[in-house]
């Protein structure tokens, strides 16, 4: 039988009456020297989405990726992360907000090159001051999640590109964020690699996982649930395709 009648209840059955993870409320970016990258963009990520923010160089994808990771700020409009809005922050709970929230991958990994794989992971969990014997374990469940289970030890030079990445979406996933924001997590791997890379993508979208792909590959985009196009710093099409839900 299905509770009705809360909100809580409502929102296990229909993810659709959850708060949003982001809500991005006509938002613009001009920088200083008068570029304008965002023009009043709206948008609104719910919990268990997949989508992909689509567009050719120089459209706005990096200025909106960094806005929504509350790297940057808009130059007006509104950002909500878990319900918080960013702009009324101090930079301390910010960075705490930022830490709790939200996991990001690069294009290049950004892993360091002394550490192990289960301790870049658990660097992810560093700030969130959990002790270090639970950070480890954290750090290899989080591996296996995205199948490196048996590469916990291994240094970032001693694994493939595609393994590299995999760690870093490991690390990005151990402190459990609201949402995952991955800027061209593809854009320098082999097409294999890519796709095994994409693949995990959708995996963990399946298993429940809040994940936005920045990308300025159509067919990649394609391969995701939700599409939004982003030309000239304005949204021009947020497609849902059902069938990929
Ligand atoms: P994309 O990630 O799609 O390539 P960007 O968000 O990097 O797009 O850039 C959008 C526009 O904003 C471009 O015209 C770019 O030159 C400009 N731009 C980006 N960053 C800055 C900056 N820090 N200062 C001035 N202009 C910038």
């Amino acid at each position: 039988m299905i509770p009705i009648g809360t909100r809580e209840a409502l929102t296990e059955v229909i993810p659709a009456y959850a708060e949003p993870v982001l809500s991005i409320d006509r938002v613009s970016r001009t920088y200083p020297g008068g570029v304008t990258a965002l023009d009043d963009v709206s948008l609104t990520v719910r919990a268990g989405e997949l989508l992909a923010i689509v567009g050719p160089s120089g459209s706005g994808k990096s200025t909106l990726l960094n806005i929504m990771g509350t790297l940057d700020l808009p130059t007006s409009g509104r950002v909500r992360v878990a319900g918080q809005e960013v702009t009324e922050l101090s930079d301390r709970r910010l960075s705490a907000l930022r830490g709790r929230w939200l996991g990001f991958v690069f294009q290049q990994f950004h892993l360091v090159g002394g550490l192990d794989a289960a301790e870049n992971v658990a660097a992810g969990l560093l700030y969130a001051g959990v002790p270090r014997r639970r950070r480890r374990r954290a750090a290899a469940d989080a591996l296996a999640r995205v199948g490196l289970a048996h590469r916990v030890g291994h240094l970032p030079h001693q694994l493939s590109g595609g393994e590299r990445q995999r760690v870093a979406i490991a690390r990005a996933l151990v402190n459990e964020p609201a949402l995952v924001l991955a800027d061209e997590p593809t854009g320098a791997l082999d097409t294999a690699n890519g796709e095994a890379v994409l693949a995990l993508l959708l995996a963990l979208h399946a298993e429940g996982t809040t994940i936005a792909v920045i990308t300025h590959d159509r067919d990649l985009a394609a391969r995701t649930p939700r599409q939004v196009e982003i030309r000239d710093g304005r949204v021009v099409s947020d497609t849902v395709d059902r069938s990929r839900g």
